[in-house]
């Protein structure tokens, strides 16, 4: 699985988007693309370290650079900007998790220089980055290495002119064979044990230069004409807060060295084999479709942290869009993968919700609400880090208020849902004794005190923002009201069950004190919740959506800059949306409505969605799949599949569009292949795009890990271990599939 880029020239613009494009991370380290012999603003990531910024509270840390690489040919820099450049090549391999760069360049002395280089940030051992490269040149002289940290890094802010440190270097060290920075963050909260060497088996001179840049070993090197040379560059990056950091840091660099790249680069790859044995998808009949979506699973599995300290974020460790904050996308758009393949990982994620459930207690109380109310943008300590105002110009004179984080409150509602799936899937008792029942009771309180008696109406919930942002402050949001509704009845489902159970379960019910008066509460607000009414069957999106000024948009297109200017400009007074709301809200909660009123809905909102956000199309691909809008299914899925290896939103320098990439995992398990959990038993309806001639992949259920096969005639369910049978029910048809057994159903 190759995704090969050959490039006509060095372009800084360009680079960035392949930045983005061709970055490795590994769950703890994040490496963008950028070739390592340019400067770049971009640093390294490291997952779970943030630092306070203006404006937007909390953001995740550009750290220092690691990757760079300084070459200097008897004494001519060699910059791809400044030399004549014959090939620029790249090529990411997602099979292997490696990133591989040709460079020919003919310096402006006459020079030809080749260089090679294979970058991994290691799958198993998370701390680690290796960078292995070749030169050659066809005259004889001197080369001159430098290997550099890079601690003169900050983040680019309300512009990106506007740069914020983050970091500063407390320590400079070196010695026999490493580099070694000291580096810790603005407020102190954290620190970071970087650690270097390059190697190689030539005979080398070596010396280390300490400046307000940081620290960097330079080896020089008589090189002979038409011989290649090879070298080793090793990186530790560690954030423990542990005194004996530095010594733990160097102890693994010196590990390193002994193994060696090889040793290395086959462990990396048996990890990233052993990932993909799990997640790959394969599409006969459609290699496009088959590239697309390995490549949005190969980023968002590197996104995935390896501890609860943080959860996955917007746009992962490719960019600093959005700040390295957490929003519903990864518990409603990206989970869900995780869930049915990866389930412990997936918990890990909703285990960081349970560690945030204080800061969201006292947020809801800040907010005069009870239970707790999770931010709608978190990041390491899990308060509310959605900024309020965002400047537009340099002075900030010009500001934009931003209204998410007082009002777009469906994000509860949302992780609650999550919890329930995560359990569905899994059936995992003691997480949801531990975390889950507590998570839903809390939850299920916050609504109880967020709804509003109304004669007229029932319970309302008023002053929201649903997941279509134009429409601010608005009442009664079709998305909001119908999760804080799944939400209260499911902490009344939860209660009774913990009751029946008894054990662990009921001791949570007592730990958190849930009340029988308090659940009998709920059920009466969930059965009064205020539904939005339907004009033709059609819902009405929130209180007064009707009389707003009509205007339809081409389904085909995407984003806002079609519009004319007098259409954006009070784009909050017409029926535009920006993504996905009600249809959001039927994919969710299907089991609500019958296919009629879907179509209904779908019909009339697909021509008033803008798609501005990259979330709208995958949730609208599922929906048209089940209502057999085949081509607009299949093209939504497409554009998700292909949203930064073709920049579709213009921004993918910023970061992975990760909820996309969850979301065409979503199209295909729900959308095309139909598959529905009910409660003890798999549903399986699928509707394939007419040139898939099979579709291959597995998914754990119940600790069961099942492989399916389904092409237009039978679906192939084969379980590998387990011990009990599970209910399987194709289009209309009930199965039992035994323990290691295989069952084919003709369609
Ligand atoms: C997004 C909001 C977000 C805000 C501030 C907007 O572009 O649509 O969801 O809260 O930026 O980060
Ligand atoms: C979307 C939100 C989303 C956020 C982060 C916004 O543009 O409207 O739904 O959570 O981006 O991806």
């Amino acid at each position: 699985m190759k995704f090969s880029f050959q490039f006509k020239e060095y372009s800084p613009k360009t680079e960035e988007v392949y930045g983005t494009i061709l970055t490795l991370g590994n769950g703890y380290i994040g490496i963008r693309g950028e070739i390592e012999l340019e400067p770049t603003i971009y640093g390294t990531t490291v997952l779970g370290i943030y630092d306070y910024t203006p404006y937007f509270y909390r953001e995740i840390v550009n750290a220092p650079r690691v990757i760079g690489l300084g070459m200097m040919f008897n004494g001519e820099p060699l910059n791809l900007s400044t030399h004549k450049l014959l090939k620029y090549e790249k090529e990411l391999d997602i099979g292997e998790g490696s990133l591989k760069t040709w460079i020919e360049l003919e310096t402006n002395r006459g020079a030809r220089i080749s260089y090679e280089s294979l970058r991994i940030v290691h799958g198993k051992r998370k701390n680690v980055a290796v960078l292995k490269f070749k030169f050659k040149t066809d005259k004889k002289g001197l080369l001159t290495l430098i290997n550099p940290i890079d601690v003169d890094v900050a983040n680019p802010s309300y512009r990106p002119e506007i740069l914020v440190r983050h970091c500063y270097a407390e320590e400079l060290d070196f010695g026999e064979g490493f580099i070694y920075a000291g580096v810790k963050t603005i407020d102190k909260k954290y620190t970071l044990g970087i650690a270097s060497s390059l190697v190689t088996d030539e005979k080398a001179s070596r010396s280390v230069v300490k400046s307000a840049n940081g620290i960097a070993e330079v080896l020089s090197i008589e090189v002979e004409a038409n011989r290649v040379y090879e070298f080793v560059k090793y990186v530790v990056i560690s954030s423990e807060r542990a005194p004996a950091l530095k010594d733990k840091t160097l102890k693994e660099l010196g590990e390193l060295k002994k193994l060696g790249f090889d040793k290395l680069f086959v462990d990396h790859r048996k990890y990233w084999s052993e990932i993909w044995k799990k997640a790959k998808v394969e599409i006969d009949g459609d290699k496009g479709a088959e590239k697309g979506l390995n490549f949005s699973l190969f980023h968002l599995i590197q996104s995935l942290p390896r501890d609860s300290n943080i959860s996955l974020t917007a746009r992962g460790t490719h960019g600093f869009g959005y700040r390295g904050h957490v929003f519903w996308d990864t518990e409603i758009y990206a989970l869900p993968f995780f869930i049915a393949v990866f389930p412990e990982d997936a918990k890990r994620m909703l285990i960081y919700r349970y560690r945030n459930l204080e800061a969201a207690k006292k947020n809801a109380k800040l907010n005069g609400y009870e239970g707790a109310q999770f931010p709608w943008e978190s990041a390491d300590d899990g308060y509310e880090a959605t900024p309020s105002l965002v400047p537009l110009d340099m002075a900030g004179k010009e500001v934009v208020r931003i209204y998410t984080g007082e009002e777009e409150h469906h994000i509860t509602a949302d992780i609650a849902y999550t919890v329930d799936f995560y359990y569905k899937f899994t059936n995992d008792e003691d997480f949801m004794a531990k975390y889950g029942l507590e998570i839903i009771f809390e939850t299920t309180r916050f609504w109880a005190s967020r709804v509003e008696f109304d004669e007229k109406k029932g319970y309302v919930i008023k002053k929201v923002i649903g997941p279509d942002e134009y429409h601010e402050h608005v009442d009664n949001n079709f998305f909001t009201n119908l999760m804080a509704k799944h939400n209260l009845l499911l902490g009344v489902t939860y209660y009774k069950r913990a009751l029946n159970k008894g054990g662990s379960w009921k001791e949570t019910v007592d730990r958190v004190g849930v009340r029988e008066e308090e659940v009998q509460k709920w059920s009466e607000i969930s059965e009064k919740i205020y539904l939005p009414p339907q004009v033709d069957g059609v819902f009405e999106e929130f209180d007064g959506y009707f009389d707003l000024e009509d205007y339809t948009v081409d389904p085909h297109d995407i984003g806002e800059a079609r519009l004319p200017e007098e259409i954006r400009k009070k784009i909050g007074k017409t029926k535009l949306i920006k993504q996905a709301d009600v249809i959001a809200t039927q994919y969710l909660l299907k089991d609500q409505f019958d296919i009629e009123t879907i179509k209904k809905n779908f019909d009339y909102y697909i021509v008033r969605t803008t798609h501005a956000s990259s979330l709208s199309m995958p949730a609208y691909s599922i929906v048209a799949s089940w209502l057999g809008y085949e081509d607009l299914a299949y093209e939504y899925f497409m554009k998700c599949a292909y949203i930064e290896l073709k920049n579709l939103y213009g921004n993918t320098h910023d970061g992975f569009h990760l909820a996309t990439a969850g979301g065409v995992w979503q199209v295909l398990f729900r959308g095309f292949c139909g598959i529905d959990i009910e409660e003890n038993s798999i549903k399986i309806a699928p509707r394939l795009p007419s040139k898939w001639k099979a579709v291959k992949f597995g998914f754990s259920f119940r600790g069961i890990w099942l492989e399916i096969k389904i092409t237009p005639k039978e679906v192939a369910v084969r379980s590998a271990g387990g011990k009990e049978a599970i209910r399987l029910n194709i289009v209309g048809e009930e199965l039992f599939l035994g323990p290691n057994e295989q069952i084919v159903a003709s369609l």
